[in-house]
């Protein structure tokens, strides 16, 4: 069964990473919730998409820069007057949720991975036992081989579709092997039946993000992917109980 991770607590129902969010996610009838990380300047990790305030926030700054505090004070944009929460904070959410965590390792400001930041984000989830309830994920190759230096928890390489028309399928492929990646993402614009085929005939797992519309969310259930995101995971839930009954009927 291909399963429903809601992207960011459900950007579009819910606004972009909001607590409001994260908790309705917690209590859905999906398999994943996925969130961006990122380190504050006096240690702390917070769960925000960018890597600043600036675009969501009623704050500006890069989070790297600011303190906890400071990050902790913004009011984030169409959040319900919602502050952005911690790695801490999304932990106790989901103690008792059956939805388990999609985690998305982001670059800083510059596109660089942040230093020594996979081991910190990995102690603070083993910390909340929720480490073995989490999958990972990353644009970066280097900071999917950190995950694999670190844990041995699932972890997926996101493919945008410019390195995916850059490298092609098979390019992407032999770098997803060389580097021992056992699952690759890609926009749910740019998967097809053909591109699925190659990536599970070469012994890797097939997952897609970005599915929001119904159409995108029906090709996502009808190509048959691991896992989709979704900013729309109220939809997604019910375009699938839909899916099910067709299926089943
Ligand atoms: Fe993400």
């Amino acid at each position: 069964m291909t399963r429903i991770a809601s992207h960011r607590g459900g950007t579009l129902e819910f606004g972009d990473s909001t607590p409001q969010g994260f908790a309705a996610t917690a209590r859905m009838d999906l398999e994943e919730v996925e969130f961006d990380v990122h380190p504050t300047a006096d240690g702390g990790i917070v769960v925000h998409h960018d890597a600043t305030l600036d675009g969501t926030t009623d704050r500006t700054g890069e989070i790297a820069k600011l303190t906890l505090a400071e990050v902790q004070s913004a009011v984030i944009n169409y959040g319900a007057g919602g502050h952005p929460l911690t790695l801490d904070d999304l932990c106790a959410l989901y103690a008792g949720s059956r939805v388990n965590f999609r985690c998305e390792i982001k670059p800083g400001l510059g596109g660089r991975p942040y230093e020594d930041f996979v081991p910190k984000v990995i102690a603070t989830l083993a910390d909340k036992g929720m480490l073995e309830r989490t999958s990972f994920s990353s644009f970066l190759v280097r900071s999917v081989n950190e995950l694999a230096a670190a844990t041995d928890r699932p972890r997926l390489w996101l493919v945008s579709p410019a390195v995916l028309r850059q490298l092609g399928p098979d390019v992407v492929i032999e770098v997803a092997q060389a580097h021992g990646i056992p699952e690759i993402g890609v926009h749910i614009d740019t998967a097809d039946d053909a591109l699925m085929e190659r990536v599970t005939g070469a012994g890797l797992t097939f997952g897609c993000w970005a599915a929001h519309s119904p159409a995108q969310i029906e090709k996502a259930l009808r190509l048959g992917v691991s896992v989709f995101t979704t900013d729309r995971p109220s939809l997604a839930i019910s375009i699938r109980n839909q899916y099910r009954r067709e299926i089943t009927a």
